[in-house]
């Protein structure tokens, strides 16, 4: 027979950044918190994880207000002070941290590196407990919900947190409808270290429809993310990584080399099927979606585990403004969380599925368009500090 455990507040199911996040920071709230998740893997074998992120000011500001940003490795880190976007027709972008008044534009981190720091700080966790368990079937109960693991295991809340990604399932036991789109591009990511130094500068060049960017590493390294169409994903995923490093140096017209100089592979590339979606509902009766469950979106921008993390912050100020005669699944709290986020994922959906089928355009008059575009842009100061205060969250 199966066990019942119902001594806890909230169930998170999903131990992506976004989940095991959430659970922090529920937990720190002072509840109890089940998580559902897998520990994080050990540090790569390579020089730097295949996974990076740009974390914008908003992921700053929630990671030191769980005491993770903290624990991060000082020496693995690296600001983006800079970026210069290259346009289809010579346009040219540039935003500076300097001209918009702010610290820096972005960080780059290695996704394992923040994972293992939130690893440590839900082992110090007393009122955690973690199923290194997936969740089987979910259950509405009159007071509660629950849920069945693979173990057999069953656990009770007054909440659930689906945080398990884009497929996830949590999502499917609600109903929520979902509309995806394929980009039929692939991300293709892998590091190299770099001749040049990269000046705290990311790149990023749009090519015939693929968007190339070049983030800065530590130590004149540099993380590539190439969103390429599938089939020239697969065939880019084939090669070793000098012949990666001369793809590049040849898609970018020579423009790489002159900026970041000869390129060396420290870490194998890795593919990633790009895609659309979007949720009709973040919320159902005891049940919140957060981070790839509720939005997916194109990584041109570098946003989707931001917009994950800024989901964590609200459901968190949501529940600590919960009135007392309220319990956490209540749909009318669970509301408020949803409509604090609507405007937040559906500018950021747009934005970036809007740049992305402008640059996928074919023709020339598109061309042209969209490169007198990023000049005007790049001539308004006032746009460009309202992009990039966009971008920071
Ligand atoms: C190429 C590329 C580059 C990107 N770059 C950036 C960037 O620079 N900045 C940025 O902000 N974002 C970036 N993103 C987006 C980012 O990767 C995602 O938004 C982020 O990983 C989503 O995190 P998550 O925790 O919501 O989901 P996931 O990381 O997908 O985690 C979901 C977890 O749930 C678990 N799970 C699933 N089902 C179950 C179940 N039934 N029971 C228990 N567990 C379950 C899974 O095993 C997984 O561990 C990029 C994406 C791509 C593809």
């Amino acid at each position: 027979m199966n066990s019942v455990q119902s001594n806890h507040q909230v169930i998170v199911i999903g131990g992506g950044l976004v989940g095991k996040a959430a659970a922090l920071a529920l937990t720190q709230a002072g509840l109890r918190v089940a998580l559902l998740a897998q520990c994080a893997p050990a540090q790569s074998e390579h020089r730097f994880d295949a996974r990076i992120y740009a974390l914008s000011s908003s992921s700053q500001a929630l990671l030191e207000r769980l005491r993770v940003w903290q624990a991060l490795e000082p020496a693995r880190l690296c600001p983006v002070y800079d970026m210069r976007v290259f346009g289809d027709a010579h346009a040219q972008l540039h935003f500076s941290a300097f001209q918009a008044a702010v610290p820096q534009l972005a960080w780059i981190v290695e996704s394992s590196l923040i994972e293992r720091a939130l690893d440590a700080a839900l082992r110090f966790q007393p009122l955690l407990t973690w199923c290194e368990s997936r969740a089987q079937a979910l259950q509405h109960h009159p007071e509660a919900v629950s849920v069945t693991l693979d173990d057999a295991r069953v656990l009770s809340a007054d909440l659930v947190v689906g945080a398990d990604g884009a497929h996830s399932w949590v999502r499917e036991q609600v109903g929520a409808k979902v509309k995806r789109r394929d980009y039929r591009q692939t991300g293709v990511v892998a590091n190299f270290r770099c001749s040049k130094p990269h000046h705290e500068t990311a790149f990023q060049w749009f090519i015939d429809g693929e968007i190339l960017a070049l983030l800065p590493l530590p130590d004149s390294h540099v993380s590539l993310v190439w969103s390429a169409r599938t089939e020239h994903a697969d065939a880019l995923l084939q090669l070793d990584l000098p012949a990666l490093a001369e793809r590049i140096e040849a898609a970018t017209g020579g423009a790489s080399s002159r900026q970041v100089g000869t390129l060396e592979g420290v870490t194998p590339a890795q593919g990633f099927p790009l895609a659309l979606q979007t949720v009709d509902r973040l919320v159902a009766p005891r049940v919140a979606l957060v981070g790839d469950a509720a939005h997916l979106i194109h990584p041109l921008a570098g946003q989707g585990v931001n917009l994950g993390l800024r989901d964590v912050a609200a459901l968190l100020d949501v529940m600590n403004r919960k009135e007392p005669f309220r319990d956490l699944g209540d749909l009318t709290l669970l509301r408020r969380y949803e409509r604090s986020r609507r405007e937040d994922i559906q500018k950021l959906t747009i934005a970036t599925d809007g740049l992305q089928r402008l640059f996928a355009l074919p023709g020339g008059l598109a061309r042209g368009i969209r490169n007198v575009g990023m000049a005007m842009v790049g001539a308004q100061p006032f746009i460009k500090r309202w992009l990039v205060s966009a971008a920071l969250g």
